[in-house]
């Protein structure tokens, strides 16, 4: 393992036990495990959920029930396993009976992501349902934004409805796993936008001198 990518490994695992002792807002008084994320530290995709459901508050894994098979399924269908991304949520604890989590918690919690974000610096993020979306594009509607990468530095943001959404209602199914085939493709175009980083603009510069003629004497 080289020096860089045991340091994001380190930095992943210390967040981790944080998470685990947390006592940022109220969730962690219902729930039973910390669910931080897990996948390849050194993951070009990052998957973000909202928070552990049931079986994640059992288990102290993301995406291990309903949701979560859907969304191996997901994965398989562009290549890839749960092992070679990484998967998150925004809330680490479960939020009683599955309630959405309140703006409070969010704020309370999403430091521990922006901490992930910049530890694993994923070339793709795929954000699942609207509490991962409205991180990133505050204001947006899934409904209008879903499926279409979307430029946030050197990265691609690629939005999508959330996994369990598409199980509760029949006729997203299919748009979600539409959505899905775009990955790869993003994820192309990212890794050609980190490999070629567009520079900041910068003011015109003054033309080079002309090169001094050489003489030969
Ligand atoms: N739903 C989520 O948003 N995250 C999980 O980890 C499981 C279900």
């Amino acid at each position: 393992m080289t020096l860089e990518l045991e340091a994001k490994a380190q930095t992943l695992r210390e967040i981790a036990l944080e998470v685990g002792a947390c006592t940022r807002c109220e969730l962690y008084k219902h729930a039973l495990k910390g669910v931080p994320g897990e996948g390849d530290p050194n993951a070009d995709v990052l998957l973000i959920g909202e928070a552990p459901g049931y079986h994640e508050n059992l288990q102290g894994r993301p995406f291990v029930g309903a949701a979560g098979q859907f969304l191996e399924a997901l994965l398989g269908s562009v290549g890839l396993t749960r092992k070679e991304v990484f998967i998150a949520n925004v809330i680490k604890h479960r939020p009683p009976e599955n309630r959405d989590p309140l703006p409070e918690e969010v704020a309370a919690c999403v430091p521990y992501l922006e901490r992930q974000i910049e530890a694993i610096d994923p070339k793709v993020i795929v954000t699942l349902g609207r509490f991962s979306m409205a991180y990133f594009f505050p204001g947006e509607k899934i409904s209008r934004i879903h499926g279409v990468p979307r430029r946030h530095g050197n990265r691609l943001i690629l939005p999508m409805y959330h996994p369990a959404a598409a199980l509760h209602q029949g006729s997203l199914r299919r748009t979600v796993e539409e959505d899905f085939l775009r990955l790869p493709q993003a994820l192309a175009e990212a890794r050609a936008l980190a490999a070629s980083p567009v520079a900041p603009a910068a003011p015109a510069a003054k033309p080079a001198a002309p090169p001094k003629q050489l003489t030969l004497f």
